[in-house]
């Protein structure tokens, strides 16, 4: 319980404040519940002592009455301001939750598979919702109850709370095993769920692949068989928890005859008054009652905590940290120092990397795949950090730099193009928002894609479906382009397209890349003989070192990798690398 409420408090932080309202008021309902409950007392009392008068049953009348119409108002304002400020909660919670996953680096997104965060933003956080705005106070107003339905008990009879209290100890465990037990399941139901969700993404997102390796099969079982595993796990968690909950009902309920059984005793033997024994009597059916809600809430309660629990292990994700927020110097060298680097399986990946990348200037950064060269270029877009070494950017370490501080400088062309389902206009715009529309036009020009965007139904206006779907490589290339050359920034770091183009569309894209890197900090992963040929340095790499550095000259003249390459492909007249 306080596990919850501490999970609830880190979750939603200062808005534990906007609880603090529904809380008091459903305490003030609680008691007014015992209000019904002392009149009830009162009159019965009075029935069996003879002394039931008129007056006495108007007051009662008036009394009640009094207290429905405030318990009525009460119960709706609690509800609605639990909902308002449930909605205030969970709205923030969202915004600071999707904040939180934009600091951190894209390791974590590696970590974690597509479906895991997609649940932590849909299920984690609708379960949340949905028990916060509609459990919560229902749980907490029980409990109330049960509390001051104890304390009225002591005051009335000690011996009888006291029989009370051991009956709810005895129950208690049942739940508290039960619930222990839900929490083991929901985290496998959980695990569950992010399955299918993993799956589905994979199959929408490769249909074409498994339709045209007829694949299909094959992975509609994989999603079959996730699916089956989610049913399985879902009745599974439904039916663990009813026993322990049934058991704990039964043993609540209780209460009532055991409460008869040991007043009447009491009563006997003289050692209590007939209106101590009603009152108790009564009493103990309003405890039984509030501890048999409790015994229905607990599992949703519980759900909250699971919620909470995941939450909070994504809030608790360790953002990227920076102490500059701004990178300001004109200057945009690169330079890495002794820079090595390994992804979360540990394997060095980059080994002791040295090099310089003077401002203004194109370094080509060539050599066989898995060299380590897409590895630089995320170092230097701050993806990740380096483990060791350093990395600056006009001097400033990037370690200390804001994310969102640096992606300002720096324009990345990579050979995967995402676009939104959006238009044409819209998806270059996401480089500079307040750009005009004749500047888009100016960078759709020099990105050798406005005469093709012209050509479409809606012009820039055209929707493309969902990743760019309705364009062709070539032409989502080219839209990426005119994105880099609209966002102007003095970094460009660029991975050079291999996927087979046509001889038009390669002229094209090659025209706009030179275009995107005139007098800019340059680094490329190059795969075109005249980039590297022109680049100022050329850097080849080798299983994360590098082997060679210099200018094409300077690395003809050194015979080794470069210039044996180089013979190769000139004497067959096809530079692809
Ligand atoms: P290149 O771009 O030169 O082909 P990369 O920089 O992409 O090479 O990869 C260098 C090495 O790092 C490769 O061995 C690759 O398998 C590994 N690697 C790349 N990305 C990851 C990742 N996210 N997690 C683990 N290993 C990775
Ligand atoms: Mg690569």
């Amino acid at each position: 319980m306080i596990q919850i409420i501490k999970n609830i408090q880190f979750i939603i932080g200062e808005q534990t404040k906007l609880l603090v309202k529904p809380l008091l008021l459903a305490i003030l309902d609680a008691f007014l519940n015992m209000f019904f409950y002392g009149v009830m007392i009162l009159g019965i009392v009075r029935l069996v002592e003879r002394s039931f008068t008129r007056d006495f049953f108007i007051q009662c009348v008036f009394f009640l009455t009094i207290v429905f119409v405030i318990r009525l108002f009460l119960s709706r304002f609690t509800y609605n301001s639990m909902q308002i400020n449930g909605s205030i909660i969970v709205t923030k919670l969202r915004i600071q939750l999707a904040d939180h996953v934009r600091g951190l680096n894209s390791g974590f997104f590696n970590q974690n598979s597509i479906g895991k965060l997609t649940s932590n933003f849909t299920t984690d956080i609708a379960d949340f919702e949905q028990v916060l705005t509609h459990n919560f106070i229902d749980f907490f107003k029980a409990f109330f109850m049960v509390t001051i339905g104890i304390i009225a008990a002591v005051v009335i009879d000690v011996r009888f709370a006291l029989i009370i209290v051991i009956m709810i100890l005895v129950a208690l465990p049942l739940l508290i095993v039960g619930g222990a037990k839900g929490n083991k399941l929901a985290g496998t139901h959980r695990e569950k769920i992010n399955d299918v969700i993993s799956r589905v993404v994979e199959y929408i997102n490769g249909i074409k692949t498994f339709k045209l390796y007829q694949l299909s099969g094959a992975k509609f079982q994989r999603l079959d068989q996730s699916f089956n595993d989610l049913k399985k796990s879902a009745i599974k968690v439904e039916l663990s928890l009813i026993p322990y909950v049934m058991v704990f009902s039964t043993i609540v309920s209780f209460i009532i005859p055991v409460a008869l059984v040991w007043g009447t005793y009491l009563l006997t033997n003289e050692a209590s008054s007939p209106e101590s024994f009603i009152a108790v009597l009564i009493l103990s059916i309003s405890i039984s009652g509030q501890l048999m809600a409790i015994g229905m809430l607990y599992p949703q309660m519980k759900f909250i905590a699971k919620s909470a629990d995941n939450l909070r292990e994504v809030l608790s994700a360790k953002p990227l940290n920076y102490q500059v927020d701004a990178l300001d110097g004109a200057n945009h060298a690169i330079q890495l120092e002794d820079v090595s680097f390994s992804y979360e399986n540990g394997v060095p990946v980059l080994k002791n990397i040295y090099c310089e990348i003077p401002d203004g200037t194109t370094t080509a950064l060539i050599g066989p795949s898995g060299s380590g060269k897409s590895t630089i270029i995320h170092l230097i877009s701050r993806f990740w950090d380096v483990r060791s070494g350093k990395l600056t950017i006009g001097g400033v370490n990037l370690t200390t730099v804001k994310p969102d501080a640096l992606t300002k400088h720096i324009s990345c062309v990579f050979q995967e193009v995402y676009l939104f389902n959006d238009t044409i206009l819209n998806n270059i715009k996401i480089a500079k928002p307040n750009a005009d529309h004749s500047e888009v036009v100016a960078a759709c020009q020099a990105a050798n894609c406005h005469d093709f965007i012209l050509k479409l139904e809606n012009r820039y206006d055209t929707i493309v479906g969902e990743g760019g779907s309705t364009l062709s490589g070539g032409e989502k290339q080219r839209i990426s382009i005119a994105r880099a050359i609209l966002k102007d920034a003095p970094i460009v770091l660029l991975d050079e397209t291999t996927s087979s183009l046509d001889v038009d569309n390669e002229r094209e894209i090659n025209q706009a890349l030179d275009k995107l890197m005139e007098k800019k900090t340059v680094v490329v992963i190059a795969h075109r003989l005249n980039t590297i040929i022109n680049a100022d340095q050329i850097i080849v790499l080798n299983e994360g070192k590098i082997r060679e550095k210099g200018t094409h000259f300077e690395l003809l003249a050194n015979n080794d990798w470069y210039a044996q390459m180089y013979q190769e492909q000139v004497s067959a007249r096809n530079w692809v690398i």
